[in-house]
């Protein structure tokens, strides 16, 4: 079998590292094009002595690098490169933050498949995205573990009644808003399943990240938001499931490990066994539990709802007021629970724009983070 030709957007982050595991422990399946990342020179510089792809994208181009037989490229246009190099049969876009969003364009434009771990380039242009995707005949396969759960539950996508996401619920599922409002960044970053980035580790312990996952269920799968579901499940075995018209339930199990559904989107429709450590047991695992979110305690849920449904610009606001709040969350300057009035005050005061261009997203975004950052100063 031919191998795969594939190239990896932030290969030196979280899912970019498990996603060289995962090629790695399937290296005759695979042979890498490009490798890209933002500031770890070292990481990439290993990864690519290692890996020795014909490309390396460094973020920063005052940080040169020389590895005999690979062309080094620098930033966004680099990235612009890698994803008109049609020689890419698909491309995982695992960098974090706006940054994702022209890349993937630009491979969807150039009829390369989509490995998406980037959540913002669904939530800022979902529209857009999805839209140009489908006239290119480009699969979007999703990375984050419970779209993943849907993808894989999914056979026929008209007869589906409801998406039901799951949440773990984060470290302050059982915790008093008070405990919120009086946490360490060390106590938001201790998530109690999985181990990621900063930014989405705080968005899961405020649970917007499962408001921004709602959002991307949407694009991902046409689904109106009435019909997406969040329950919550602390023990992030059911990754998610679907409902059938007919009331029949399809759910997705793992035990929690990225390297799932990192595997599952690159491997597409393939499936090899791969990383996999151990077998699945129910008797092990012996109980699942799940539960109505609070919606109160955290009113990320219902903001996202809401941002999605007006829909526009609205999103755009909701996802970079966010990201600054938490930013600001991480400096020390805000509470845990501030970051929820921020983005609701921003959302508040948004000017909406129905059907934003890529170019007008951005200037939003931009606008956005600076009145965010007055408002939090
Ligand atoms: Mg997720």
């Amino acid at each position: 079998m031919e191998k795969r030709k594939i190239s990896i957007l932030g290969s030196t982050g979280s899912i970019g590292t498990q996603a060289l595991e995962v090629i790695e422990k399937l290296q005759d399946k695979f042979e890498i094009i490009a490798l890209s990342g933002g500031s770890n020179i070292e990481l990439l510089t290993e990864q690519a002595e290692k890996f020795k792809p014909k490309y390396l994208c460094i973020g920063n181009s005052n940080k040169k690098v020389n590895i005999d037989g690979i062309k080094t490229l620098y930033g966004s246009e680099g990235l612009d490169e890698i994803c008109s190099n049609k020689e890419n049969d698909i491309i995982l876009v695992a960098v974090s933050g706006k940054i994702g969003l022209r890349p993937t364009l630009k491979a969807i434009e150039n009829k390369i498949q989509i490995a998406l771990a980037n959540k913002e380039t669904l939530v800022m242009a979902g529209d857009i995205v999805m839209k140009k995707a489908k006239g290119n005949g480009v699969n979007i396969l999703p990375v984050d573990s419970e779209h993943s759960a849907i993808h894989q539950c999914i056979k026929d996508i008209s007869q589906i009644d409801k998406l039901i996401i799951t949440a773990s619920g984060g470290p302050f599922l059982h915790k008093s808003v008070d405990d919120m409002k009086n946490a360490t960044v060390k106590e938001a970053l201790a998530h109690p399943r999985w181990h990621m980035g900063k930014k989405i580790t705080v968005d899961s312990a405020t649970l917007m990240n499962k408001g921004l996952e709602i959002i991307e269920a949407h694009h991902l799968f046409n689904m109106p938001y009435e019909k997406i579901d969040v329950v919550v499940h602390p023990q992030s075995i059911v990754h998610s499931a679907i409902e059938y018209t007919d009331g029949s339930v399809i759910a997705q199990l793992g035990l929690p490990s990225m390297h799932i559904p990192i595997q599952y989107a690159i491997t597409y429709p393939n499936r090899y066994e791969g990383i996999k450590t151990k077998s699945f047991s129910f008797s092990e695992i012996a109980r699942l539990d799940f539960e109505k979110p609070d919606f109160e305690k955290f009113p990320s849920i219902n903001m996202a709802y809401n941002a999605g449904k007006i829909g526009g610009s609205m999103t755009v606001c909701l996802n970079a007021a966010n990201e600054e709040a938490v930013m600001a969350f991480l400096a020390g300057k805000i509470n845990l629970y501030e970051i929820y009035r921020i983005t609701e005050k921003m959302l508040e005061h948004h000017k909406l724009i129905q059907s934003p261009s890529i170019d007008e997203i951005f200037e939003i975004d931009n606008e956005i983070r600076i009145k965010t950052k007055e408002l939090i100063k």
